[in-house]
């Protein structure tokens, strides 16, 4: 336990680590050196939205998000990019799927050759480009050494990034420095700290949740992963300012995640704060079907007498109803079995997504 804790800290606060992602080190072959590695909930995985089971969960409560650290230093530990604060209020989290506060320890990135590729977890067989994950201990095992021992030890908030046409001004210093620290072990320190806030997304409603590992030996099995949907938004040319970055045998750091590892007995759950509405809709559906129908088929756009109830009907949906709502709108000319057969995919796109 003393060498498991010992590579956790070095995997926590970035020291040299003797795993690769490539060849005799690469992650087929960490299982030799590190039991866990081929244990039964490993992370990372595949998640099936198809597959999960939909969860109204408390809401996740965030402290310490939005204020500056006094202090924050970017590190390339060889392996990845490590993102340390000091802070007066140290984040926390809690609340969704966590019993007890968790406390944070540090960021850091994975990232592909290209941008079809380069995230852990996927969802449906898609990679991301990159996936940030915001680290944290439980609070009562008072450190991430201790938090190793128990096997809700750890959570990680990840976010996956999706390619923009213009650069995040939220990065902005971030991808700056990230030139001052291309050689493994090299750190580099904010001019102006960025909060924790500005560098994740904003819904921290909709996310997918399982028990798995680190990522990285000794792949311990202490993770409540809580992996959101929302993406984080980076143009191509600050995705690529991570793959300039070097390990620490000088080669082009260009690729750091680690193949999907079987779900196994596992449930994924996906929190929404809809499920209750959802309910209430598929009773609805009927009526609203033939509303939305009615005003399909006005072609002049003037007032309906069906105009006012089918508006009440719009505002009582969730936003993923509208966006079914407008879809109907515009099968405007189509026969009617034409826009029952949409309203229908419609509704099971929506019963199995979010
Ligand atoms: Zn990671």
């Amino acid at each position: 336990m003393l060498i498991a804790s010992i590579w956790i800290l070095s995997v926590h606060y970035g020291h040299a680590q003797d795993f690769g992602y490539d060849g005799e080190k690469g992650p087929s072959h960490w299982g030799e050196q590190y039991n866990s590695c081929a244990g039964k909930h490993q992370s990372p995985i595949n998640i099936n939205s198809l597959d999960v089971k939909k969860v109204n969960l408390p809401p996740l409560a965030l402290v310490g998000f939005d204020v500056a650290p006094r202090e924050t230093n970017l590190t390339n530990n060889g392996h990845t990019v490590v993102v340390t604060m000091d802070s007066e209020v140290t984040p926390t989290v809690s609340g969704g799927p966590l019993s007890g506060v968790y406390e944070y320890s540090q960021l850091h990135f994975h990232w592909g050759d290209n941008d079809t590729f380069g995230s852990e977890d996927m969802i449906d067989n898609h990679r991301f480009p990159m996936e940030l994950h915001v680290v944290f201990f439980k609070q009562e095992y008072k450190s991430a050494k201790s938090a190793l021992n128990h096997p809700d030890g750890l959570t990680v908030l990840a976010f996956f990034f999706e390619i923009a046409p213009d650069d995040s001004p939220m990065y902005e210093e971030f991808i700056a420095l990230l030139n001052n620290v291309t050689e493994s072990h090299q750190s580099a320190r904010f001019d102006t700290p960025p909060t924790l806030q500005d560098l994740i997304a904003d819904d921290l409603v909709h996310y997918y949740t399982y028990n798995g590992s680190l990522t990285t030996p000794p792949c311990s099995e202490v993770v409540t992963w809580i992996d959101f949907k929302e993406p984080i938004l980076l143009s191509h040319a600050q995705v690529q300012a991570f793959r300039a970055l070097q390990d620490e045998h000088n080669t082009p750091l260009t690729h750091n995640f680690r193949p999907v590892q079987p779900l196994g007995d596992r449930v994924v759950l996906y929190n929404t704060d809809e499920l209750i509405k959802e309910v209430d809709l598929e009773k609805d559906l009927p009526p609203a079907v033939v509303e939305d129908i009615l005003d399909t088929n006005r072609i002049d756009g003037a007032p309906s007498a069906s105009e006012s109830s089918a508006s009440k009907t719009t505002t009582k949906r969730p936003s993923s109803r509208e966006n079914g709502a407008s879809t109907i709108q515009s099968y405007g000319t189509l026969p009617i079995v034409m826009v029952l057969m949409a309203v229908l995919a419609v509704t099971a796109a929506r019963g199995t997504a979010c």
